[in-house]
């Protein structure tokens, strides 16, 4: 059996929410790729005494506790001191670690200051990972059923760590690693979805199967558990076209870099090329396309034509469309895709119009409602869209939620 984890993240600036437990997610995730399962994370402040209690709480309840943050040389990293303390370990003097940190001082052109002498005193029989990326260094000891791991808080020297030695050194915990493959379902709720597929689910205990509401879609994560990534790939591919039967259309396997990759893909197998005329998107299909290296074979070009002006000057919509059906119209959807794909020369171009809010939104065209067009050879295809959010998140997720739900449009013309 594979052994389980807690992960501490220590530093009050967390608790104040000063800074996000990106360690923690990072850390999390790494585990979860060799099979090695995280039951809880706690987040404590620079407090030796709480330190010390969370620790101690982990050590029975988890075999494996790592912990992030605290390990500088400054006086309020102290956790280093607190875990010798509670494991019962000493602390000595790494030679080794004490000559890269004057290196590394000395490299900089900075004085060594005594207190970076105890970023070299680590736990009696501890392993050392040497910490390329700064100076103190990470290391793992065994004590009792537990195995300790201290990383160090910046994630530019704690994620290379992990990476680098600690997953590595985790490996003989494992009994197995994870992979997962994801089938991305459009225009099917959560809960529907849960619902067709819920004997799916419990028949099939490797792999597993869970659905999770994602970027205005559904993700259905299909977890093997084996010996190595073919193998669980492997594992998971008749669950995979079993969920894209179901759906067929609806559905399709999201490879790594998600659905802009799949719309450059498949814009590239058929040798076509995309355009785009945005509104309450504000380039962020344009943006997503241009985030991939290489994709000027593809992607020609965008506009993000804000106002009716701009609309009209640079799209050359009739100013009369907009006048009487408003910005945020079926029509002027579809005259932004075609006139996008006329002006840019493509064989695909969408047009996004919509009321991202919070304000603006009216009883007849509420916060959330978008219109989304793609226009081709064959015609053009327009879509009502009403996109829901929370508080403050509304406008964001909104616009998010747009933007994939334009690229999908492309992925069912390009598949079609
Ligand atoms: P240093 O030598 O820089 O003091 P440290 O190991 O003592 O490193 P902390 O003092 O706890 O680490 O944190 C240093 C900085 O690292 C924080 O100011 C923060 O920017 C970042 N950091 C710490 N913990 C985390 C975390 N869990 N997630 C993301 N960033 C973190
Ligand atoms: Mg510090």
């Amino acid at each position: 059996m594979s052994r389980s984890a807690e992960i501490i993240a220590v530093g009050t600036e967390l608790l104040l929410g000063e800074i996000i437990n990106t360690d923690g997610a990072y850390i999390a995730s790494r585990l979860a790729e060799i099979g090695i399962n995280a039951y809880y994370q706690t987040t404590v402040g620079d407090n030796p005494a709480r330190l010390k209690e969370a620790l101690e709480i982990a050590a029975r309840r988890a075999d494996i506790i790592i912990t992030t943050g605290g390990l500088g040389p400054t006086f309020d990293d102290l956790t280093k001191e607190t875990i010798a303390s509670v494991f019962g370990k000493k602390l000595v003097r790494d030679q080794a670690s004490l000559e890269h940190i004057r290196v590394f001082f000395e490299k900089r052109g900075r004085e060594m200051t005594p207190n970076n002498i105890k970023q070299a005193d680590l736990p009696e029989g501890a392993v050392i990972f040497k910490n390329l990326w700064g100076t103190a260094p990470a290391c793992a000891f065994e004590a009792g059923n537990n195995i300790v791991v201290m990383l160090p808080g910046p994630p530019d020297e704690c994620f290379p760590l992990t990476e680098k030695y600690v997953i590595p050194y985790l490996m003989r915990y494992s009994d197995g690693v994870l992979t997962s493959r994801y089938v991305r379902v459009y225009d099917v709720g959560e809960s529907a979805v849960e619902d067709r597929l819920h004997d799916l689910m419990i028949e099939s205990q490797n792999p597993t199967i869970a659905p999770y509401a994602k970027g205005g879609s559904v993700l259905v994560r299909i977890t093997a558990k084996a010996e190595d990534r073919e193998t669980g790939l492997r594992m998971c591919e008749p669950i995979v076209k079993q969920i894209l039967a179901i759906y067929g259309r609806k559905s399709y396997e999201e490879l790594e870099g998600g659905l802009p990759s799949l719309v450059f893909s498949l814009l590239k197998e058929q040798g076509k090329t995309f355009s785009t005329a945005e509104s309450c998107t504000g380039g962020l299909v344009a943006k997503l396309m241009t985030d991939l290296p290489g994709v000027s074979d593809v992607f020609m070009g965008g506009v993000c034509t804000y106002s009716n002006q701009a609309k009209a000057d640079i799209l050359g919509i009739d100013p009369a469309l907009i006048e009487n059906n408003g910005a945020v119209s079926e029509p002027v959807a579809r005259a932004m895709a075609e006139n996008a794909r006329r002006i840019y020369h493509t064989d695909i171009a969408v047009g996004i119009t919509g009321i991202a809010g919070p304000g603006g939104g009216t009883e007849e065209k509420p916060v959330g409602l978008v219109y989304i067009a793609c226009a081709d050879e064959s015609g053009t295809e327009v879509r009502k869209c009403t996109f829901g959010g929370t508080l403050k998140r509304t406008r964001d997720r909104i616009r998010t939620d747009a933007a994939n739900a334009a690229l999908d449009m492309v992925r069912k013309h390009l598949m079609n």
